[in-house]
């Protein structure tokens, strides 16, 4: 059992790929963004259930935006007398004699999230990426926060699960790679639950922090999933039989054309990545002073008079 200092912290970091999720409603697939949001906050619940010092934070990674999405601005996390002014603001709390604190949680992320949907009409179609990098930089920066807030001698445990719909961005390599890498060194853990198509990014920092990365192969299961492979904590899993870990794929992504490349230059300043040389860095726009061998001139002939 954990201990009464110990504060299990999950940051659920969903993928609302407006794109993608339109998509998955036309191909009239079987995961659509309700069902999704109804696995997260089902997940979220028993997480909160789990132990009395658990907190949970869910954060929407939209194409523009990334939001949190609970606790809300309303929420002062951890004190009691805002939490009950949320509480008898929400009238339709315990109607089903359900614990009222989720009751309000719930509610809270569904209306944000319609709010943050419904918005996206006015989306002007350039952007069709997903911002999952900075939105695991908003998570490090809330679990910081958190870890700030704590009392003295009180161990925070912090994850994030990331619930990954839309392809991988090789634009936000260079992002990603720093969020990880600052993840590791504050050992929190990166799951990765993945709906579509494989991500090599996120591979990569369930590898580097430990998570679990799992592209599920039956989309409808999702809870199942959640419950059974994401929702016990590292301490418990080492019991557990889970998913045996992925091949990792650690080619990284030419920063030109989105390939995947095995050999290719790396600039010295910023690391990035390219398959062709170039002299000027197109990232950091750092100009290179490097000899390139001889280009052969053909020599100018003199012209000789011809008379
Ligand atoms: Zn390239
Ligand atoms: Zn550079």
């Amino acid at each position: 059992m954990a201990g009464d200092d110990e504060v299990n912290l999950l940051v659920i970091v969903v993928d609302v790929n407006p794109i993608w999720w339109g998509k998955q409603t036309l191909i009239q697939s079987e995961v659509t963004l309700p069902k999704c949001i109804d696995a997260v906050l089902v997940m979220g619940n028993s997480h909160l259930f789990m132990g009395r010092n658990n907190k949970l934070a869910v954060i929407a990674s939209h194409v523009q935006e990334s939001r949190l999405l609970f606790p809300g601005k309303l929420w002062k996390c951890g004190d009691l007398s805002a939490e009950t002014s949320i509480l008898e603001s929400n009238a339709t709390g315990s109607k089903d004699g359900k614990y009222e604190l989720l009751s309000a949680a719930n509610d809270m992320i569904v209306e944000d999230i319609k709010d943050l949907m419904t918005k996206t009409g006015e989306v002007k179609g350039q952007q069709t990426d997903t911002l999952l990098a900075g939105s695991l930089a908003k998570a490090l920066c809330y679990i910081n926060k958190i870890n700030k807030e704590g009392k003295a001698g009180q161990e925070v445990k912090s994850r994030i699960l990331v619930i990954k719909a839309a392809e991988d961005s090789a634009l936000q390599y260079m992002n990603f790679m720093n969020v990880i890498f600052a993840a590791q060194k504050q050992n929190i853990i990166i799951d990765a639950c993945v709906l579509d198509t494989d991500s090599g990014l996120l591979q990569q920092a369930c590898d580097i922090t430990g998570g679990i990365y799992l592209k599920i192969p039956q989309v409808n299961s999702l809870l199942q999933y959640l419950l059974w492979v994401f929702l016990p904590d590292p301490d418990q899993r080492t019991q557990l039989n889970l998913p045996p870990p992925v091949h990792v794929d650690y080619r990284a992504a030419c920063f030109c054309h989105r390939n995947l490349i095995e050999i290719g230059y790396v600039c010295s300043v910023c690391l990035s990545i390219f398959c062709n040389f170039s002299p000027i860095c197109t990232t950091c726009e750092t100009a290179f002073k490097i000899s390139l061998p001889p280009v052969m001139k053909a020599k100018k002939k003199k012209l000789k008079p011809m008379f």
